[in-house]
């Protein structure tokens, strides 16, 4: 069985074909600056074929349309038809109250994806838009499954997911914590303890997703309990661009001081702030790092402050928990960074938390336990399209039953 799996974000459309018989991705690529001029679409296969084309999207219906073209014709051309894709699993930023986990996409459900653009402007629309695209090309005999990001944080309890406003804007429009990342967390938690054998145990876990956006969660016996990212994904932690938790005064502060209209602060929040508003110099973890070597100090400060917030969160989940057994690091920062991770651990020996130096500098790619103490701290690379193409197939699999 194929299954393309497809991840549309606010100006790209990322795609994999996956082989689901030995779970074997035979092609992937990214349609990128969609909207934008100068748009381009990258293309790999299994068999080492590597193309960078050079194609204007004025939306993701085009980007659809060239990705099916790239899969079936020219030189990146890995299967003869679209007859051969089984089913398209699409991953989903917000599914707001009403997804609580991966659902067959019907009418109905591409209709309330798009009726969510104010939980998810940048992302909700263009996915539904991709999803009627899908549908054009492949034909509506293809079945479709929507995997939120928003779904694994449904078991929060409401004294975790509520803010402390009236309660009627709860009731009007829906504000609380959702979270995001969420086939990541349930990904990283539920193969740690699959791998473990605490499958069927009391299991007390923290997961810290640390990328270009990151988020921390709280998962007990399996079930996320808390979350750091928020009604958005802006919420939590200090990221590349974004700010992440503040105090809510600055934003009228600064909408009064600079003149911002809520666009232009929303865009001071989200693209302006976080590592690069404070380093000045990048948005990106690796230049800090390497800034701060040589004696960058907004760099250092930037880095500093990440890592002793994920130690804050590290301690408030295990008290919402009433204890840890494991803390798992996936992204691009938690599984390459062992310097963060030396210094988020750092501190932490009265949680059960011993990192072993020389496993934390090893570089295996793979699953791989990092510590020596009670509190197991496990680096675990997160696959986010396998977990989308796996759902898929369940689904599917179910529907010809
Ligand atoms: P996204 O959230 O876009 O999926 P990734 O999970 O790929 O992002 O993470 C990208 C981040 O990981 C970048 O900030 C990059 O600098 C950082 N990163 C990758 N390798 C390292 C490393 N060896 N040390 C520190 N940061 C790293």
């Amino acid at each position: 069985m194929k299954i393309l799996v497809i991840n549309a974000g606010s100006s790209s459309l990322k795609y994999q074909l996956i082989d689901m018989e030995n779970e074997h991705v035979i092609a992937k690529g990214n349609c990128e600056r969609i909207g934008i001029q100068g748009g381009l679409i990258t293309h790999k296969t299994d068999a080492g074929v590597k193309l960078e084309v050079r194609c204007d999207f004025p939306s993701h219906t085009e980007a659809f349309e060239k990705l099916v073209e790239v899969l079936t014709s020219g030189e990146g051309k890995v299967i003869e038809d679209v007859s051969e894709i089984s089913a398209v699993g699409h991953r989903v930023l917000h599914g707001s109250e009403v997804y609580k986990e991966s659902t067959l996409i019907t009418d109905k459900v591409i209709e309330d994806i798009d009726s969510f653009w104010e939980l998810g402007p940048l992302h909700n629309p263009p996915q539904a838009a991709t999803m009627r695209a899908c549908r054009k090309a492949l034909g509506n005999a293809v079945p479709m499954v929507a995997v939120f990001d928003t779904s694994f944080h449904q078991t929060m309890p409401d004294k975790a997911f509520m803010y402390g406003i009236p309660y009627e804007y709860y009731e009007k429009y829906s504000i609380r914590k959702y979270g995001f990342h969420g086939t990541s967390h349930r990904y990283v938690s539920s193969h740690y303890l699959e791998i473990t054998g605490r499958k069927d145990g009391e299991s007390r876990v923290v997961v810290c997703h640390l990328g270009n956006g990151s988020s921390i969660s709280a998962v007990k016996n399996g079930k996320c309990v808390d979350t750091s990212m928020g009604l958005t994904p802006l919420d939590g932690l200090i990221m590349g661009t974004r700010s992440g938790s503040v105090d809510p005064s600055i934003v009228t502060f600064l909408m009064n001081k600079e003149g911002f209209t809520p666009d232009e602060m929303n865009a001071v929040l989200n693209k302006k702030s976080g590592f690069l508003g404070i380093s000045g110099l990048s948005s990106d973890a690796r230049d800090l790092v390497n800034a701060s070597k040589e004696g960058h100090k907004r760099a250092k400060l930037a880095c500093d402050m990440f890592r002793y917030q994920i130690k804050k969160y590290i301690g408030s989940y295990a008290a919402a928990m009433g204890g840890l057994d494991a803390v798992l690091f996936t992204g691009g920062i938690g599984e390459n960074s062992d310097e963060a991770r030396a210094e988020i651990c750092e501190g932490l020996e009265f949680l059960g938390i011993e990192l072993d130096e020389t496993e934390n500098k090893t570089r295996t790619g793979k699953d791989h336990k990092i510590s020596k103490g009670k509190t197991e701290v496990w680096i675990i690379p997160t696959d986010e399209e396998m977990t989308i193409a796996r759902d898929t197939v369940e689904l599917v699999e179910k529907l010809g039953k």
